[in-house]
């Protein structure tokens, strides 16, 4: 059987070596459109980009490892076109590609701002790739005028570099709050404190009107909606990413916010696949789609294993993480939905906030509580509850939550 990967990112990567490890002696073909082998992307809002890490350390696995296991990895090649009757993947200069599986792994793609408030100039950039970080690096020179746009994760990590490099920050959030869609108003509060004591110059319910430009198409400044103009020579865009779905929906398969999956990563063609935050998947009455290297393992692997016929659910059992300055977030868990939250003051400044609906505990966000988040993840993965006062109560060992 010859398995065929579109996209050799996070998500490809875990898949073929999954197939490898679970005995497949196959053909396996890793497609992407980078010039780079498979690499890790958190690193590049973090130590990568304030120039702490090289980028070998990047790579997933070393390059020499595809080959070894008789992968075949094709770089810098762009699958444009999926012939579904004949079983063949298409690329620019190449022959066509035969699959008797095929597994979509295509990743998202940051939104941008139209061209028409300033999105195209020079100076503007998004935060995804390799080349996005390589291009952003050198710019990040002490006393240079950085503009966020966006405060979720990936906008305050970019801050929170920046900040460290001696840049004058300043980071818009048209929303009410920063981490609005993904956390607490009481983690918000927190992050809003970490930037500002780095003195980042936090607008939060602000947004963009537009960006300004020099005759030469270089960014100049910003004009926000509350009227203030800010003089610039740098902005970051992170305001979302879209999922990769068009080869997809171009060769027919269903879509629902990204590529629609069952229960076992299959899409509506039963010889394709899909993983990674390209995918959406069934959770609990609902359809989710997560964004995160956890969830882009598990599903390859899910992928993987029936690809060879396991016949294996995927259980999402999301994690992710963010680091800012000293603070290294841990989050376990989906809190969507959640209904309450209750604050565990731990060491040193360290806290968890423990996220609820009704009695059931959904997430926990840990800061700089390591021991916070491992029990509250194994707690939410074997389905168990405590009372939210024994879990946020300092004197309760956490350890005694699991028995
Ligand atoms: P990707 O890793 O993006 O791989 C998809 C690959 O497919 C890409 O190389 C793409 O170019 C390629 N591709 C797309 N279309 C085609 C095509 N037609 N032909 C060939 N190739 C194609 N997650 C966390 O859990 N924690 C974090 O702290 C964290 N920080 C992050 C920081 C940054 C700056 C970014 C960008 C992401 C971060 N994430 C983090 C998210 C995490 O990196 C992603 O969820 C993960 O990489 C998803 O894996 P994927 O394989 O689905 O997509």
């Amino acid at each position: 059987m010859r398995v065929v990967v579109v996209g050799a990112g996070q998500a490809g990567a875990s898949l073929v070596a999954r197939l490898r490890s679970e005995g497949h002696e196959g053909e396996i073909v890793l497609i992407g459109d980078e010039p780079v082998p498979p690499y890790q992307r958190p690193p590049l809002s973090k130590a990568y980009l304030l120039g702490e890490m090289e980028e070998a350390r990047l790579y997933l696995r070393p390059e020499s490892w595809y080959a070894e296991n008789g992968i075949e990895l094709r770089r810098g090649a762009r699958v444009n076109g999926i012939d579904r009757d004949g079983r063949t993947v298409h690329c620019a200069e190449a022959e066509p590609i035969r699959y008797d599986a095929l597994a979509l792994c295509t990743g998202s793609t940051p939104r941008t701002l139209p061209a028409a408030i300033g999105g195209d100039l020079t100076g503007v950039l998004t935060m995804r790739t390799l080349a996005d970080a390589d291009a952003l690096r050198p710019l990040m020179a002490a006393g240079r005028r950085l503009l966020v746009i966006g405060g979720g994760y990936i906008g305050l990590e970019a801050a929170a570099v920046a900040a460290k490099s001696g840049l004058q920050v300043t980071l818009v959030e048209a929303a009410e709050r920063i981490l609005q869609r993904v956390a607490a108003p009481v983690t918000s509060d927190r992050f809003r404190a970490l930037h500002a004591a780095h003195g980042v110059d936090l607008r939060e319910g602000t947004g963009l009107e537009r960006l300004i430009g020099d005759q030469g198409g270089r960014l100049t400044g910003a004009r926000l909606t509350d009227g203030t103009e800010l003089e610039l020579d740098l902005a970051i865009v992170g305001v979302g990413i879209a999922p990769n779905d068009g080869l997809a929906e171009a060769a027919g398969l269903d879509l629902e916010n990204g590529i629609r999956c069952d229960a076992r990563c299959r899409t509506s063609d039963p010889a394709i696949w899909a993983a990674g935050d390209c995918a959406s998947h069934p959770y609990e009455g609902r359809r989710i789609r997560l964004e995160s290297v956890g969830g882009a393992i598990d599903m390859a692997e899910c992928a993987a294993r029936n690809i060879l016929g396991q016949e294996v659910d995927y259980v999402p059992r999301p994690w992710f993480w963010s680091d800012q300055y000293d603070m290294h977030l841990q989050i376990a868990g989906l809190n969507q939905g959640w209904t309450d939250v209750h604050v565990r003051p731990g060491a040193d400044g360290a806290a968890s906030h423990w996220y609820y609906a009704g009695v059931r505990l959904l997430a926990v966000d840990a800061m700089n509580d390591a021991r916070a988040y491992m029990v509250g993840k194994r707690l939410i993965e074997a389905g168990k509850s405590p009372s939210p006062s024994a879990a946020t109560d300092p004197a309760t060992d956490l350890k005694t939550l699991l028995k």
